[in-house]
């Protein structure tokens, strides 16, 4: 046993913790102020990203993309930041979505991707929300509600450029552009839409390839303001950004072009509380399935944070996490609720109640989401509502 590491201020429960505001908030209804995992929201950086884009993409106007609850990170406060640093247009993917932000954002523009599906139209129109129209049978749809309420209807429209996923066709497009009069009868056009598939990187010549067939297709089509950058076609330049660019990760603290600088700052930060420091010795293996074994005598820390809260089992004997600076890496398998870490090498004093980061301020969306085999949009999607979440500077 002399070689074993000794923890080096052993289990000590009652030691203070760093940050806990959770201690004060017994009027919120919790429990017990113990905080296994927590998810920190920065909403001033939300709101500091939404002003980053605005001076990479200016003039053009910056729209939200507030879909799948705001990326994960819950669409009532980003809405309320984003609305406070200026933001008055946001896209959502379903149309649930959008009914719930006309409540949170009565005045604001909401465009809906997933367009006028034909039993979409009534609840569209009383929500007034713009649909992103994908084909030539929604634009008939759509027009002919416009007839049926005599009133004239705002549309966003979807030209495929090269995604081939949604979007009218090249044979849609030559349709539309010979007969647009009829065929966008009752309907103002405030947006012609394009989405590029490869924005994340600059070398990709699919990238100018769209860009072309976008302007081709605006040049057949009746003038209105026109949109063809995400995230990533906000860094590939001012030719990208034509009236309105629509970012999504980026408010996030996504790295819209992974390996290069990021430019918008960190969003959210996920913690998780050590519950236990153990030694064990070189041979003994760590977790279900026995699947890491130890190559020396080691000090194990376990994190009260596993799966259920949205971090991937893929991370088992892959990811790290971050004390400080320094990185702890993850072993053995990942589990429900727990996850183990050797804390060998560390060399600050770790003990039950010590806090580690599984992405924040030391690491980045993208190395956890390179480690687990996945992309940051799916690291925040995937976070789940377990671990305790705190909105800072909420406006
Ligand atoms: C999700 C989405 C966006 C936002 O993409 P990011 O890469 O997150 O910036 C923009 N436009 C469309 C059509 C989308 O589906």
């Amino acid at each position: 046993m002399t070689d074993l590491p000794q923890p080096r201020t052993g289990f000590d429960l009652t030691a203070p913790r760093r940050h806990c505001p959770a201690m004060d908030r017994a009027d919120e209804g919790m429990i017990t102020a113990f905080e296994a995992a927590r998810l920190t929201v920065r909403l001033s950086v939300l709101a500091e990203n939404f002003r980053v884009a605005q001076r990479l993409a200016g003039p053009a106007e910056v729209a939200s993309v507030v879909k799948a609850d705001a990326y994960g990170i819950g669409v009532a406060p980003a809405a309320k930041s984003l609305l406070a640093a200026g933001c008055d247009s946001f896209f959502v993917a379903r149309l649930e979505e959008g009914i719930a932000l006309r409540d949170l954002a009565p005045e604001a523009r909401i465009f809906v991707l997933d367009g006028a599906q034909p039993d979409m139209v009534p609840a569209l129109i009383a929500h007034r929300l713009i649909p992103v129209l994908n084909s030539l049978s929604e634009i008939a749809a759509w027009s002919a509600a416009a007839a049926a309420t005599r009133s004239q209807l705002d549309a966003a429209i979807h030209i495929d450029t090269g995604m081939n996923r949604l979007g009218l066709s090249p044979a849609e497009l030559s349709d539309l552009a010979a007969e647009h009069v009829r065929h966008l009868s009752g309907l103002r056009v405030v947006l012609w839409v394009s989405h590029l598939a490869c924005s994340d990187e600059p070398e990709a010549k699919l990238n100018g390839l769209q860009l072309e067939r976008f302007k081709t297709a605006l040049a057949m089509l009746p003038a209105a303001p026109a949109s063809l950058s995400a995230s990533g076609g906000i860094m590939l330049g001012k030719e990208y950004h034509f009236d309105l660019v629509r970012p999504g990760i980026a408010l996030y603290g996504g790295n819209p072009q992974p390996g290069q600088r990021n430019p918008f700052g960190s969003v959210l930060s996920l913690t998780a509380t050590i519950m236990q420091v153990r030694q064990a010795g070189k041979g003994e293996s760590v977790g279900y399935g026995a699947s890491y074994r130890l190559k020396r005598p080691s000090l194990l820390g376990t994190a009260a944070l596993g799966y259920a809260d949205g971090i991937f089992r893929s991370l088992s004997n892959s990811g790290s996490v971050a004390i400080g600076t320094a990185r702890a890496p993850i072993v053995g398998r990942v589990s429900m609720d727990l996850l183990t870490v050797d804390l060998t090498d560390i060399p600050t004093a770790v003990h039950a109640g010590t806090e580690v980061e599984l992405f924040g301020q030391t690491i980045s969306l993208e190395e956890i989401a390179t480690a687990g085999g996945t992309i940051a949009y799916e690291v925040l999607t995937s976070l789940s509502r377990r671990a305790r979440r705190h909105y800072e500077d909420m406006p």
